[in-house]
C-alpha cells in the first residue's frame, strides 16, 4: 500500500539534489496556492519566474486540454502544427528567423552554446570558438551551461569543466573589451543577472557587447530564460533595451508551467545548426506548444504587458516603504516584475531564512543570492493578491523586526 505522502517522503525516496521547504503545495488557482493542509498562499515567486499568467489559467488549461485530445507526440521525423504555429509567431514578433525548440533553459543554452561553436569554427576557423560569458551568471544545470556560467559552485566536483570559456565582471565594459577577440565565437548574457541577486545589465554595456561582437565577427547570445515573455514589461528585454542579439533562448514563462524552451537565431546563425548537428525528443512537442501558443497570445497583449508596468511601480513603492519601515531593506532593484529587495547589513547572508519566515506568515518569496529577496510574482497578479500578500510581509516584517531589536538589546546588555 502507498505510504501518506508527505515531505519526510522526499527525504528517503528522492534523490538529494534539493532541499525544499517543509510546505507541500497541492493545488493552485491565480496567485494562491493551498498546501496539504489547506493552508492558503499568497504567491510572489511565480515557480520562479515560470507562472507568468499565475496558477492554472484558464486559457493555458483549455489549450492543454484541447490538444490532449488530439495528438501527444509524434517525435522529430515528424513536425506538428503547434510547433510550427508557435515559431512562425515567434519569429514574426521577434528579431529571429528560426527557433529551435527544447524542454528546458539548460538544454535551449546548451544549443545556443553549441550552435555559437559551429558558427565560430565554420565562419573563423578551428581557433574561434572562445565564449565569453559573465561571472555570476547562471545558464542552467548541464556541464556545457554551468561551465559558462563560471560559478565554482555549481561546476565544482564534476571533473574537467568545458574548456573555451572566459569569464569577465558583469557590466565591465573594459574588461568585456579586452576579453572579445578573433577568437571569440559568442559572448553570452543574462539581461539581468537573476540568480545572482537581480542585477540589470547596463544599457551601455549591452550596446558595447554589440558593437564587440560585431567587430570581431561572434554572436551576441541573450540568455533571456528568466526575463523573456513579458516579465520586464516588454515582451523580450532586448526590446526594452533596444539592443538586439543574434542568438536569444527563452524558457519558463513560455510554457507558463508547461516544460518548454526555445533557442531563437538570426538565419545566418541558425544555418550553422544544419541537419543531425543538434536535436532532442520531447523538443516541440505539440502538448507544450499548444500551451505556449497560448501563453504567448495571452502575454503579448498591450495590457497585459502595460499592467506589469503599473504593478513594477506599485510593488517597488509599497516594499521600499516596507523594507525602510522595518530595517530590512536597503532597496528594491530590477525592472518590471523581475525585482530584488537588497537586504539591510543585519539581515544579510540570512536570505534563505526570510524566505521561510515569510512562507510560514503566508507568502511565497524567493532568494536571488544570500542577500537579495527576489519576487517574480505573475504578470496578471490582481490588486487583490498583491495587496494581500504585502499584508502577510508586513506583518512577517514587524515580528522580523522586534526579534532583531531584542536580540541587539540583549547583546548590549
Ligand atoms: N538561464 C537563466 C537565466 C535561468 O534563470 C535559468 C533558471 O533559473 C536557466 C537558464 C536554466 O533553466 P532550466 O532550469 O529550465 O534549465
Amino acid at each position: 500500500m502507498m505510504e501518506t505522502v508527505s515531505r519526510d517522503l522526499f527525504d528517503r525516496v528522492m534523490v538529494p539534489n534539493y532541499s525544499p521547504m517543509g510546505t507541500v503545495p497541492v493545488h493552485g488557482s491565480g496567485s494562491r496556492i493551498w498546501d496539504q493542509n489547506g493552508k492558503e498562499y499568497i504567491d510572489l515567486s511565480g515557480g520562479i519566474a515560470v507562472n507568468a499568467l499565475g496558477h492554472c489559467h484558464a486559457v493555458l488549461v483549455q489549450a492543454l486540454v484541447e490538444q490532449a485530445q488530439k495528438l501527444w507526440h509524434v517525435s522529430n521525423i515528424y513536425t506538428n502544427e503547434p510547433a510550427l504555429r508557435l515559431a512562425s509567431e515567434l519569429t514574426q514578433r521577434t528579431f529571429a528567423d528560426r527557433v529551435f525548440f527544447a524542454n528546458s533553459g539548460a538544454e535551449a543554452n546548451e544549443a545556443a552554446f553549441k550552435l555559437a561553436r559551429r558558427f565560430g569554427i565554420n565562419t573563423g576557423g578551428d581557433a574561434k570558438y572562445e565564449i565569453i560569458a559573465a561571472n555570476k551568471s547562471f545558464h542552467g544545470r548541464s556541464l556545457f551551461t554551468v561551465s559558462v556560467a563560471g560559478q565554482r559552485k555549481y561546476s565544482e566536483g564534476f571533473g574537467p569543466a568545458i574548456g573555451g570559456i572566459r569569464h569577465v565582471t558583469f557590466n565591465d565594459e573594459v574588461e568585456l573589451e579586452a576579453a572579445v577577440s578573433n577568437a571569440t565565437c559568442a559572448v553570452v548574457l543574462e539581461p539581468i543577472l537573476g540568480e545572482s541577486g537581480v542585477l540589470p545589465a547596463t544599457l551601455s554595456y549591452l550596446q558595447r557587447a554589440r558593437e564587440l561582437c560585431d567587430k570581431y565577427g561572434a554572436l551576441l547570445i541573450f540568455d533571456e530564460v528568466q526575463t523573456g515573455m513579458g516579465r520586464l514589461g516588454s515582451l523580450f528585454a532586448y526590446e526594452h533595451y533596444g539592443v538586439v542579439p543574434d542568438v536569444m533562448t527563452i524558457a519558463k514563462a513560455i510554457g507558463g508551467g508547461f516544460p518548454l524552451a526555445a533557442m531563437l537565431a538570426t538565419d545566418d546563425a541558425a544555418r550553422h545548426l544544419s541537419v543531425g548537428t543538434h536535436g532532442s525528443t520531447f523538443g516541440g512537442n505539440p502538448l507544450a506548444c499548444a500551451v505556449g501558443e497560448a501563453a504567448l497570445h495571452y502575454i503579448s497583449q498591450p495590457d497585459v504587458l502595460q499592467g506589469v508596468t503599473s504593478r513594477h511601480t506599485y510593488l517597488v513603492s509599497s516594499l521600499c516603504e516596507l523594507g525602510k519601515r522595518h530595517g530590512l531593506f536597503e532597496g528594491v532593484r530590477g525592472i518590471g516584475l523581475l525585482l530584488g529587495c537588497v537586504l539591510t547589513e543585519p539581515w544579510k547572508g540570512r536570505a534563505r531564512e526570510l524566505v521561510e519566515m515569510f512562507l510560514s506568515h503566508g507568502v511565497m518569496v524567493l532568494q536571488a543570492g544570500p542577500d537579495v529577496i527576489r519576487l517574480a510574482p505573475s504578470l496578471v497578479i490582481e490588486q487583490g493578491e498583491i495587496d494581500e500578500g504585502l499584508a502577510r510581509l508586513e506583518a512577517a516584517a514587524m515580528l522580523l523586526s522586534h526579534v532583531q531589536r531584542s536580540t541587539s538589546e540583549n547583546v548590549e546588555i
